[in-house]
């Protein structure tokens, strides 16, 4: 008699646990979320190069993605050379043809190794991030030869221009290239003109993080405060900064509207 009362204790016991088996299973569906399924991209076979659904601002054709910003019906003035291109400095700033409300964007740009001057007048250019005007309005990262040139911190390579401090110096010396990946969410506005939420910037620099999700005061300033200006979506321009020394090299953008 003892086997099949321990048969069927051992049945009881075995049913008891899949019951409370079956019972988590159906606790833990009720956290599992299955849609919207993100869409599929294929990466890049090369660490840096886009992903199938960036859209290129410049991979070495020309500069066709690209207007002077004093006057947007013209071409970039800027001069191209394989799969770079230079500040071609006096000709003003760059912009993009497109504009962009959030984005993802990678940018690469190169210090000459014949670099001159000091701290800011030493390859200086910048990402303006959202650009308004045809001079140097809207938000600048700045780029610097900041390797071993000193200048107020908060207008070193990395740097939110005049706002924030780079976490850290990760410079390549002049005659390499230095890589800003950055994460780009532009101010709304209400429709008074006030701030409803203003921008935030997320940037790394040669694959450290410089920024963090750091909030924008406002449009970037060389004297005094800064401040907002209503405004929608924007081109990305690039600085011809009014020093004399060696124009950089820009290469390898692509951008990710987000
Ligand atoms: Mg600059």
């Amino acid at each position: 008699m003892n086997l099949p009362k321990l048969l069927l204790s051992s049945l009881m016991t075995g049913s008891l646990l899949t019951a409370g088996a079956q019972s988590q299973a159906e606790q833990a569906k009720k956290t599992e979320v299955w849609e919207p399924v993100p869409k599929v991209i294929t990466a890049a076979t090369v660490p840096g190069y886009p992903p199938s659904d960036a859209i290129i601002l410049f991979n070495g054709d020309s500069l066709t993605q690209w207007v002077s910003s004093k006057d947007t019906t013209k071409a970039a003035g800027w001069i191209t050379s394989g799969d770079v291109f230079k500040v071609k400095k006096g000709t003003g700033n760059i912009q993009t043809r497109r504009s962009f409300m959030d984005y993802q964007l990678h940018i690469e740009w190169r210090i000459p190794a014949d670099i001159k001057g000091t701290s800011q007048s030493r390859g200086n250019s910048g990402v303006f991030l959202a650009s308004y005007g045809t001079g140097d309005g809207g938000y600048e990262l700045q780029v610097l030869d900041s390797y071993n040139n000193p200048t107020y911190v908060n207008g070193q390579a990395g740097s939110i221009y005049k706002q924030h401090i780079p976490l850290a110096n990760v410079n390549r010396p002049p005659g390499q290239w230095n890589v800003y990946d950055i994460v780009w969410i532009a101010p709304r506005f209400n429709a008074d003109g006030s701030v409803k939420t203003p921008a935030r910037v997320t940037a790394f620099l040669n694959n450290v993080l410089v920024q963090n999700n750091v909030e924008v005061q406002g449009e970037t300033v060389w004297i005094g405060k800064p401040a907002y200006i209503k405004h929608g979506p924007t081109p990305i321009k690039l600085q011809d900064h009014g020093d004399p020394s060696e124009p950089i090299s820009f290469k390898n953008i692509w951008i990710r509207p987000l």
